[in-house]
């Protein structure tokens, strides 16, 4: 498998997005497989589904069907230092019962904020919108306050700051953790202009 590159795997990356799961699937005829995952940007892609594709856009659409060897083999070759990928492996999903519910103390270190700034921002936004809040990306709107985060545009794990209303955003709250999860680190959560698009192009996905 020294016929891989970077650039070839995220271009698989890519059209797996684009054609979406099944058609993706389809079109190349692979099977699905389901314990070895590339995680790219928040998202995971079946590893040996995308490195047939990767392989074929290198040396032709012949390769996409021959043997790969084993998903070990596969992941170590991802993840060596020219390709740069993180490899997750999933075990059988969990069948038996768990026992869940007894309660316990835990620590937790978190960082300083002053609610003054979130409930600032959440009157501004009301405002601006004759008495309804609005999400700033994606425009969901509702009356209820707690319906809606106050969004740190940079992250407070980043250290001590002065922080003015202007350095929040008020989001849904799916499009918060849309900011979050769909971000490639924690340190640089997207930008509400990017959450608004990447919503956008899901809602039109989904339609299809
Ligand atoms: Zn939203
Ligand atoms: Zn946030």
């Amino acid at each position: 498998m020294e016929d891989l590159t970077r650039d070839a795997v995220l271009k698989a990356i890519a059209d797996f997005d684009d054609r979406g799961c099944d058609d993706f699937f389809r079109h190349y005829r692979i099977q699905p497989s389901r314990s070895y995952f590339i995680r790219h940007q928040g998202q995971e892609y079946d590893m040996k589904a995308i490195t047939r594709v990767a392989r074929g856009l290198v040396s032709g659409e012949k390769t996409i069907h021959a043997s790969l060897g084993h998903s070990v083999e596969v992941k170590r070759r991802l993840e060596r230092d020219d390709l740069d990928l993180k490899v997750v492996h999933h075990k059988k999903t969990y069948d038996r019962a768990s026992r869940e519910g007894r309660r316990f103390w835990t620590k937790q270190k978190k960082a300083e904020r002053d609610p003054r700034l979130a409930k600032e921002a959440m009157r501004l936004n009301r405002c601006r919108h004759g008495g309804w809040i609005k999400c700033e990306a994606c425009g969901f709107t509702d009356k209820e306050r707690s319906m809606f985060d106050a969004h740190h545009l940079s992250p407070l794990v980043l250290g001590q700051r002065d922080s003015l209303v202007s350095d929040l955003a008020v989001l849904c709250p799916t499009c918060h953790r849309w900011a979050h999860s769909k971000a490639g680190d924690r340190l640089h959560p997207l930008p509400v202009k990017q959450i608004r698009r990447g919503r956008r192009r899901a809602k039109k996905r989904k339609r299809r």
